[in-house]
Order: structure tokens, then C-alpha cells, then sequence
């Protein structure tokens, strides 16, 4: 059997085990230390526009405390986009608040600005206003923040927006995680780039990144004895784990460029033929493409997504179904959901790709020799 070719696996530019070296013999193994300040400056100066960020365990984490520090309480709704992965809705349960999910619109597949002021209107004249609003740019294409951000400051609600798969996506040059009044990216395993697992918290609000160091670090007070007069969490990020982070981002530029010429191959090659359909940029938006995804309509195409995927998986190919919405999900199908049918259609039709910044010519030969045989 040939060796596996996974979805998105961890990609070393070379440079990371000097830092994590460094953080053994100067005996950093914390989680705090010269590696996570070093992580946190090369994050800000990457994200730009006067960004202030602080490194923790995981973007769950960063979207938990992300919801704390807007205040949001036991009884409070939070409105969430349904396209997406199941840690950008579990927070709000942690919080004991409600989610309200949206669905998308089919330019981006993220969050629809109608359905969202639809959501928003309805939640208000029942008597709720919601606490907060949590897009989402999916597989590294930018939601609408434009817009989201417009309806948002007109009904005075903060937006986190959960930019985990979205690092070094942006509109008009404006980064994504830098729009809403809080973001939040993940550098898990099979991210962009990867610290092994870990996150953080992005705010053009220093107070509030200065706040989410001390909650992560549970919450001390500054006294000589352990002084607490909030409640704390242990997410901070550890010094070995950042010392990864440093080093994959002298090499970002790069994966960002590898992930969209794994898009660039796919679409060249299958864009037009029947019943298959790519999302593309609107005008401004750059996507880091962290997963190159396509559509397949199998009335059109002759096969289905099922199909594709299974004789794939018998190649020892790795590809993925598109994110199962949370409205449909066991845990969440009892909340209130905005729908116009589009996740439905994505989840029962599209197909995640192998993605891999570190996908080699032989394995886009082995993948094309598989595609080609449904692709007409
Ligand atoms: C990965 C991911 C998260 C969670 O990040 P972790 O670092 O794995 O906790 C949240 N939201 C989305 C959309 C993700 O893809």
C-alpha cells in the first residue's frame, strides 16, 4: 500500500527546534517565557493595523475566554455561524448562554449578513438581544466582515470572529481576526501553521489582551500569597509549544503561497467540468486556502461526493466531507436556527481535499489518477 496522503498535515520549516532547543537550556519550560512574548510581537507584526495578541493552549480556549471577557452569562444568546467546526459553538455552552445559529451565503460559504439582521430582529423582538455575534472564515475564506461588521454596530453587538483556519486571509488587506472586537486563531496540528496544539486572542484593545493573560493564567491577583478576586483558567500557551510557533512563522509567507497553489492545481485542472464548483475570491478577498474544497452536484457529474471520497480513501488518500452544521448536530439541533438551505447543500455535496502545504508532484499524481476517473 502506498503511503498515506493526508488532508492537512504538520509542515516543519527547520528553524522550530533552535527555539525549543533554546527553551531547554535556559530552562523556559513554562508556560510563560521568552518564546511566547517572541511569538506573540512576530503574530502582531504579521497581523498589523495595531493588533495586540496573547498566545494560549487552543483557539477553543481563546474563543472561551473571548466570551468571558465580552461578558457574556449563563441565559445569554450568542449568534454563531452553523457552518463551521464544533469549537466555535461549544464555548457558548461553557459560558451555560444559548447559540443562535445562522446560516451562510453560497459567495463564501460563511456567515449571510441578510439571515444575520434576520436573526438579530427576531431575537430582539422576542425580548433578547443577543450578547454576541461569532463568524466564521471557513477553510481560510473571509466571511463578509464588511457587512457583518456594519450590522453589528448597528444593533451594538461585539463580533469574535473565529479566524482559526484564517490566519493570513484578508479583505482589501485587512487580516483576518483583526475585524470584530475580538479574533481568535488556532495553530492545532492540522492548521496552517502548528505549535502542536495552541491559539491565541487578537484585540486592537490592549486592556483586553492584557486581561486575557491574567485570566489565563489563573487570574492572580498581585499579592505575595495566591490572591484571587475572579475566577481564572489555565490557557496560557507553553514556552515550548510557542518556541514551534516562532519558527513556523518565518516560514507562513510560504505555506500560504504552497496551500493556494495546492488550490491553483485543483481548480486549473477541474474548474468547468460538469456538475463540479469552486468558491472563489470576491474581489479584495484573499483566502490562504487552507483547504482546497469543491462542490459536486452529482445529477450534473455522474457521481457523488460519497463516491469520490470513498474511492479516494481506498487509495489511502485522505479527503473530508465539508463541515456537518451545528443546526444539525445531535448536541445543537434543539436551538434556534436561520437557515436558507445553503450548509445543508454544502454538507451534503461538498468534498474537502488533501491540502497539505507539504503534498509532493507524486502525490497530485496519485490524487488526479483517482479524480480523473469521475471527473468528466
Ligand atoms: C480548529 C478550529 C477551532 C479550534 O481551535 P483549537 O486550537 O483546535 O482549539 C475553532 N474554530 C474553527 C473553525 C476551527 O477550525
Amino acid at each position: 500500500m502506498s503511503s498515506k496522503i493526508w488532508l492537512s498535515s504538520p509542515h516543519m520549516g527547520g528553524t522550530e527546534q533552535g527555539f525549543v532547543n533554546e527553551a531547554f537550556e535556559t530552562n523556559w519550560i513554562a508556560p510563560l517565557g521568552p518564546n511566547v512574548n517572541g511569538f506573540e510581537n512576530d503574530l502582531s507584526l504579521f497581523l498589523g493595523n495595531d493588533t495586540h495578541v496573547a498566545a494560549l493552549s487552543s483557539g477553543t480556549a481563546g474563543l472561551h475566554l473571548g466570551l468571558v471577557l465580552l461578558g457574556v452569562k449563563a441565559g445569554d444568546e450568542v449568534i454563531c455561524q452553523s457552518m463551521t467546526f464544533s469549537a466555535s459553538a461549544n464555548p457558548i455552552a461553557y459560558v451555560g448562554a444559548k447559540p443562535v445559529f445562522v446560516d451562510s451565503e453560497t459567495d463564501t460559504w460563511n456567515m449571510s449578513p441578510e439571515l444575520l439582521e434576520t436573526a438579530i430582529k427576531a431575537r430582539i423582538a422576542a425580548g433578547v438581544t443577543p450578547k454576541a455575534i461569532i463568524p466564521v472564515h471557513l477553510y481560510g475564506m473571509p466571511a463578509k466582515m464588511p457587512e457583518i461588521m456594519a450590522i453589528a454596530n448597528r444593533y451594538n453587538i461585539p463580533v469574535l470572529e473565529d479566524a482559526a483556519e484564517a490566519l493570513g486571509s484578508s479583505i482589501d488587506g485587512r487580516k483576518c481576526g483583526t475585524f470584530g472586537e475580538i479574533g481568535v486563531l488556532s495553530f492545532n496540528g492540522n492548521k496552517i501553521i502548528t505549535t502542536s496544539g495552541g491559539g491565541a486572542l487578537v484585540s486592537h484593545n490592549s486592556d483586553l489582551v492584557k486581561e486575557t493573560r491574567f485570566l489565563s493564567t489563573q487570574a492572580r491577583d498581585e499579592a505575595p500569597h495566591y490572591q484571587h478576586s475572579k475566577i481564572g483558567y489555565n490557557y496560557r500557551i507553553s514556552n515550548l509549544c510557542a518556541g514551534v510557533g516562532r519558527g513556523q512563522m518565518e516560514v507562513l509567507p510560504n505555506r500560504i503561497q504552497q496551500r493556494r497553489d495546492n488550490y491553483e492545481r485543483y481548480y486549473s485542472r477541474y474548474n468547468g467540468k460538469k456538475g463540479i464548483h469552486f468558491v472563489t475570491e470576491p474581489t479584495g478577498y484573499f483566502s490562504n486556502r487552507w483547504l482546497s474544497t469543491i462542490l459536486i452536484d452529482p445529477a450534473v457529474a455522474g457521481f457523488s461526493r460519497e463516491g469520490l471520497r470513498l474511492a479516494m480513501d481506498k487509495e489511502n488518500i485522505e479527503c473530508r466531507p465539508l463541515w456537518k452544521p451545528m443546526h444539525m448536530q445531535p448536541i445543537f439541533e434543539q436551538y434556534e436556527f436561520f437557515g436558507n438551505g445553503t450548509s445543508e447543500m454544502l454538507f451534503a455535496n461538498g468534498l474537502c481535499l488533501p491540502s497539505g502545504s507539504n503534498l509532493t508532484d507524486a502525490d497530485f499524481d496519485r490524487i488526479f489518477k483517482v479524480m480523473d476517473g469521475f471527473v468528466k
